[in-house]
């Protein structure tokens, strides 16, 4: 469904993606690896259409994204993006932060996007928070939100980025059990994370990215069993 050619990025001098190539296929959740400064981030942000390429093709199916003369509204209307602070608006009730891109962006009639998402906030345990603002909510509670807000419009595929990285710990698990969730019912997810035993049990494959290269990828399995590059090993054996 997703796919990157050989992408470039760089910040002025700073080349902080070189050549990245990462594809995902329908269902499939891939766990992005790598230490701060990777740029993990910044391949999420181009991949959803958040910030511009130098070079290299991105396709969503089989339109070809990073051409210029896309519509990149239309474009980011088929993703779902969860990052790791800026979340939720805080000057929209709960509710109105799910429905918003199901009523602005998709035309959905606002009594059938409510209903959407009072399931949808229910399934995640935040049914009484609807007409809520999102400061009366904790951390977990607004990731929660927040994913729920990704997914209101059913997008081609969901991208997270550490998305618990900035809970209290206890909050933490009832985030992940979210995406364990979506990604138990077929949701294709790229994500960042820290969590690298989340990642061994929910991914499906595991890029790691190093210094904007991707120096390996395999199957969550093998690449935590038995990496195969010297940087693979060395960035992993902190984590055991
Ligand atoms: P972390 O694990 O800490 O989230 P990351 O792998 O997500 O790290 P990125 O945020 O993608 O890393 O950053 C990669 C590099 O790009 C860093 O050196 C960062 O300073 C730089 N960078 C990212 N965004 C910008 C920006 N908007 N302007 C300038 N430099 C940036
Ligand atoms: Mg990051």
């Amino acid at each position: 469904v997703l796919r990157a050619d050989e992408l470039w990025k760089s910040f002025g001098e700073r080349d902080v993606l070189r050549g990245v190539s990462v594809s995902l296929a329908a269902h499939e959740v891939v766990a992005l690896i790598g230490s701060s400064g990777s740029g993990k981030s910044t391949l999420l942000r181009c991949l959803g259409l958040l910030e511009p390429i130098d070079d290299g093709r991105i396709w969503l199916g089989d339109l070809d994204i990073s051409d210029p003369r896309v519509d990149g509204n239309r474009v980011r209307a088929r993703l779902g993006a969860v990052f790791q602070s800026y979340n939720l608006f805080p000057h929209l009730s709960v509710l109105d932060n799910v429905t918003l891109a199901s009523r602005v962006v998709h035309r959905m009639p606002r009594a059938r996007a409510e209903e959407r998402a009072h399931d949808l906030l229910a399934r995640v345990g935040l049914a009484e928070f609807a007409a809520a603002h999102p400061d009366r909510l904790s951390g977990g509670q607004q990731q929660r939100a927040a994913i729920v807000r990704a997914i209101a419009t059913d997008p081609e595929v969901l991208l997270l980025d550490e998305i618990t990285s900035a809970l209290d710990p206890e909050l933490v698990g009832e985030v992940l059990e979210l995406v364990r969730a979506l990604a138990a019912e077929g949701t294709t997810i790229l994500m960042a994370t820290h969590e690298m035993a989340f990642a061994r049990d929910v991914a499906d494959r595991v890029v790691f990215l190093d210094d904007g290269v991707i120096v390996e990828e395999g199957t969550a399995a093998s690449v935590f069993a038995a990496p195969q590059h010297p940087r693979t090993q060395a960035f992993l054996s902190r984590f055991s």
